[in-house]
Parts: C-alpha cells; sequence; structure tokens
C-alpha cells in the first residue's frame, strides 16, 4: 500500500506538486490521468524515489521513503516500474534482460533466475522468445518483456507511466490484456493512463490532476462519467 501525505515537489523555482494527498491500497488499482505537465509522471517518480521530494510523507507499506536513513535500494526492489519507453537492455537477449537484476540484486541462483523468468514470460504470454533481442520484437512485445522483468523481481506493487502510449493502436491491447491479468491477481498498481476504457473496467479509483494537486478522485464511474469539477469535465471532453 501507498500513502502519500502533503507532497511537495520543486524543481528549481517551479513548484510541481503543490500538495498532494491520496492512498493506493493492498491489491488497488488507482489511475492516474489528467494534462501533460501536470505532474503524473513526477508524482510517480517520487512514489519510488527516481526523485526526491521536496516535503510531505511518502509511505511505501508503512515505511517513510524520505526518510534519508531509508535503504532506497530495497524500497526499489519492491517496486515494479514500467515506462512509456521500454528501456530494456538492448544488447541482451530477453532471458539476460530478465535474469541480470535477479542475480545483481536479488543474489538468486542462475538457475532459479532462469525458472522465474520463464514463468514471468509466461505470463506474459512470450514463451519460447528468451534468445530473442529487443529489436526484433514489437514494442507490445517489448514492453511485455519490460513487465515481465519487473514481475521477476517480486514487486509488492506495479507502477506503469503511460506504458502504451508509444505504442501501435493495435499492440495496445496485449499490453492492457496483461495489466488487467495482473490486477485480477490483486497487484497492488498505479497506472498513469489515457486508457480511458482501461481506468473505467479495471480501475477502482481514478485520480485526475490538474497543475501539480489532485482535482478529484473517486471510483471510475463517477470520476469519467459525472465529474464534478470544472477542470475534470474540459479534460475529459477532449479525451473522451
Ligand atoms: P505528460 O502527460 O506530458 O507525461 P506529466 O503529467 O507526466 O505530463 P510531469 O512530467 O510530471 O508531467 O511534469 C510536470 C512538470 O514538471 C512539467 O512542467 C515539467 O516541465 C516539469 N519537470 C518534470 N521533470 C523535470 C525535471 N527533471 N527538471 C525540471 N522540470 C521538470
Ligand atoms: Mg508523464
Amino acid at each position: 500500500a501507498i500513502q502519500v501525505r502533503a507532497l511537495h515537489k520543486y524543481f528549481g523555482k517551479n513548484e510541481v506538486l503543490k500538495g498532494i494527498d491520496f492512498n493506493v491500497d493492498q491489491a488497488e488499482v488507482v489511475c492516474v490521468i489528467g494534462p501533460s505537465g501536470s505532474g503524473k509522471s513526477t508524482l510517480l517518480r517520487c512514489v519510488n524515489r527516481l526523485e526526491e521530494p521536496t516535503s510531505g510523507e511518502i509511505l511505501v507499506e508503512g515505511i517513510d521513503i524520505c526518510d534519508p536513513e531509508v535503504d532506497l535500494d530495497g524500497v526499489r526492489s519492491r517496486i515494479g516500474m514500467v515506462f512509456q519507453q521500454f528501456n530494456l537492455f538492448p544488447h541482451l537477449n530477453v532471458m539476460k534482460n530478465l535474469t541480470l537484476a535477479q542475480r545483481t540484486v536479488k543474489g538468486r541462483s542462475k538457475d532459479e533466475a532462469v525458472e522465474i523468468a520463464r514463468r514471468n514470460l509466461d505470463k506474459v504470454g512470450l514463451a519460447g522468445k528468451e534468445s530473442a533481442y529487443p529489436a526484433h520484437l514489437s514494442g507490445g512485445q517489448q514492453q511485455r518483456v519490460a513487465i515481465a522483468r519487473a514481475l521477476s523481481m517480486d514487486p509488492d506493487m506495479m507502477l506503469f507511466d503511460e506504458c502504451t502510449s508509444a505504442l501501435d493502436p493495435e499492440l495496445v491491447g496485449d499490453v492492457l490484456a496483461v495489466m488487467k491479468d495482473l490486477a485480477s491477481e490483486g497487484m497492488t498498481m498505479m497506472v498513469v493512463t489515457h486508457e480511458m476504457g482501461f481506468a473505467r473496467e479495471v480501475g477502482n479509483k481514478v485520480v485526475f490532476m490538474d497543475g501539480g494537486v489532485v482535482v478529484e478522485e473517486g471510483l471510475p464511474d463517477a470520476v469519467l462519467g459525472e465529474p464534478q469539477h470544472e477542470r475534470t469535465k474540459a479534460f475529459l471532453s477532449k479525451v473522451l
């Protein structure tokens, strides 16, 4: 579970997050929507400490990850993150992409790492692609490899930042299907997305951000179907 309290983030004098509060409960799927520049990626990056919050509190499984004493590698190894750009290692085949961090960070034996990798490749529908290089896979396949790689670290939760936005439209569905499966297995997920259908169908909660604040949050049908705030209405009228 994630608890965010009074989170502020400045880049220089630019206040990008202006006091964010929200929770992601165990096994909950929270979809974050909002216009470009509203701070969605910055928020996600603060949650796994790719960015350092300026002030506020972020508790991940009860641990304050803003505490200077915190074990950041430990925190990050429990939070899987998948980005818009696939971020696979281009010079490593799929199996090596999936086993590298298992071996170096988790200290697993080769056999164990390979077995876990195989299980997760199977889960994302890519059994048999072990020896392929990323450049020889479609964007959708690469993104599913990236998900399998994150899952191979046994994360407590997964963060997705517009992970289907760079894909050709016909490849988006396969990736969303994998995410939907994960959700149904009870994975705790925070999903920044423009896929309103996914948010509505799979999300337990939708958070609408604009200008560095949470403008509105609630059940997907409520936020997407009957938005209360003008800014939410204006945004949805452009994307729906
Ligand atoms: P998009 O939908 O386009 O991905 P976003 O909601 O994810 O947008 P962020 O990427 O979080 O928005 O950016 C929020 C603001 O923070 C923007 O004004 C951006 O220019 C600024 N910003 C983000 N990262 C940095 C950085 N590393 N240094 C300085 N400014 C940054
Ligand atoms: Mg972003």
